[in-house]
Order: C-alpha cells, then structure tokens, then sequence
C-alpha cells in the first residue's frame, strides 16, 4: 500500500465572479522511501497542494489517504491528530520559537505528545546530532545561521517520528552553498529510509530529489514540464 494516494482531488476559491481551480483533478501516489519533489511557478497550486498533503485542508472532491487513512473522510479535529502524528513541516522561514533553546525548540513535538522530561532531551538530542548539531543544543535560533536554524527545524520535524517530512521551499531564504548542504542533509535522511516531499519552484533544488512532478495550473505531470 503506498504512503500517499492522492485520486482525483479538487480545490476551488471563489475569487468574484471567477473560481479558480488551484488543484485540478491532481492524482499522485507517493511509496514509502520516496524523495519526491513538487515543482511549479507562483499560483501554480503549490501552497494548497502542501496544505491537502499536511493535512492543513480537505479536498472539495476527491480521495486522499495517507498512511491508510482516509483523510477525506475526517473530522477536522481528527485532521489535526492525523497531522501531528504523521507529518513533519519544515518551512521556508524556519519557524523556531525565538525564546527556545535549539533543544528545546527541537522537544515541542514530544511535548506535545506528553513524552517526559527527561526523555524528551534525550530524543531531542539524538535528533539534532542527526543533523549535526548537537553541539549548539543550547543556543537561541538568533545565535544560529540561517542553515543552522534550517537544521534545528529540520530536527524538530524529526523528532515526532513522522511518516513524511514535508518541505516547504526550505532553502528558499537560504544562499545557494547552504541550501545545497540543506539539500545534502535531506538526501542524507532519504536515504536512510525517510519518506520526504519537497515542493520548490526552484528546478535546481527540485532536481535533487529522486522523482519530480510538476504543477501548472493546479494540474500535475509527472517529471519536469517545460
Ligand atoms: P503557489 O503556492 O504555487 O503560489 P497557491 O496554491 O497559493 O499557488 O495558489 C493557486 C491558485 O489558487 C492561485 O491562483 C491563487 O491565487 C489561488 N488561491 C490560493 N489560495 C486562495 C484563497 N485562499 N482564496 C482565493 N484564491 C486562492
Ligand atoms: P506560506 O507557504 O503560505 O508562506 P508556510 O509555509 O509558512 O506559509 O505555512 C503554511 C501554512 O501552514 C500556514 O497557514 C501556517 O499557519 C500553517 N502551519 C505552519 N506550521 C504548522 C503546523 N506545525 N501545524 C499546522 N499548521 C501549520
């Protein structure tokens, strides 16, 4: 059974008189130990694809199911449970909590889930030496690069023990050396097993990963479109 199947999915928004199509009958089935990029330029539909992927937002029509739950079919608050358990985000801007120590930004996931103290640091730490950083656990994100902060994020999204890691542009505000460290360090998990999304309009960074599909128009082919 693959990780994700996506069939036939819709969104729509009503812009006035107009709807926009921002996913158009998107079907996509995502295997475990994938590496897939998600390539397209702005307004393309990326954003409301990630959102349907993480479980953010429900279909208009469509089947989504994800780990061999039927995400179309939820609740919205039985959504929320299903993306904590299943999903890491790692974002473009990061997303740490300024007043954390890397560690403890790294801990919220756990915390979240009533894991103790104790155990908590422990996990957290083998996450960030994952990432090579165990050495600055206890720094502020404001002491940290912006590679360095994408690394703690990435740790963080880790340390859930999620299904899927799903990146959001995560080198997007990062110069092109150290997004390709981020992208060497995303590889780096995919190949010890990680099931990682990447959605980018950078075809440079979308290369990377081992299967590409493309979105244009809210509509989806397989490997590059030109
Ligand atoms: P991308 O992430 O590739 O820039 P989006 O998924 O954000 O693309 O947008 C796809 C299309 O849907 C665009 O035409 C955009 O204007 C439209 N859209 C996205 N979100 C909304 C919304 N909340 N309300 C109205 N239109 C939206
Ligand atoms: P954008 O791509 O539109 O600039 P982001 O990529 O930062 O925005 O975030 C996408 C959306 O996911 C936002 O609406 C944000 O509020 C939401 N979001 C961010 N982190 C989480 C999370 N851990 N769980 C649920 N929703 C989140």
């Amino acid at each position: 059974e693959p990780m994700i199947s996506m069939n036939q999915i819709e969104k729509s928004y009503q812009m006035g008189e107009n709807m926009v199509h921002a996913l158009d009958h998107v079907s996509l089935t995502i295997n475990d130990g994938d590496f897939l990029s998600i390539v397209g330029p702005s307004g393309s539909g990326k954003s409301t694809l990630m959102h349907m992927m993480g479980c953010l937002d429900k279909p208009d029509s469509g089947e989504y199911v994800l780990g061999g739950s039927h995400i179309d079919r939820l609740k919205d608050r039985d959504l929320a449970v299903i993306r904590n358990q299943k999903i890491g985000f790692i974002f473009q801007n990061f997303n740490l909590l300024g007043k954390l120590t890397a560690v403890e930004n790294v801990e919220l996931p756990l915390l979240y889930r009533g894991i103790k103290a104790k155990e908590r640091r422990a996990r957290a730490l083998v996450c960030l030496e994952q990432v090579g950083l165990r050495e600055r656990a206890g720094h502020l994100p404001s002491q940290l690069s912006g590679g360095q902060q994408q690394r703690v994020a990435i740790a963080r999204a880790l340390s859930g023990e999620p299904q899927i890691l799903l990146a959001d542009e995560p080198t997007g505000a990062l110069d092109s050396r150290t997004s390709g460290e981020i992208m060497d360090l995303l590889t780096a998990l995919n190949e010890k097993g990680r099931t990682i999304i990447l959605i980018t309009h950078d075809l440079h960074v979308a290369r990377k990963a081992r299967r590409t599909v493309s979105i244009r128009d809210g509509r989806l082919w397989e490997g590059e479109h030109i």
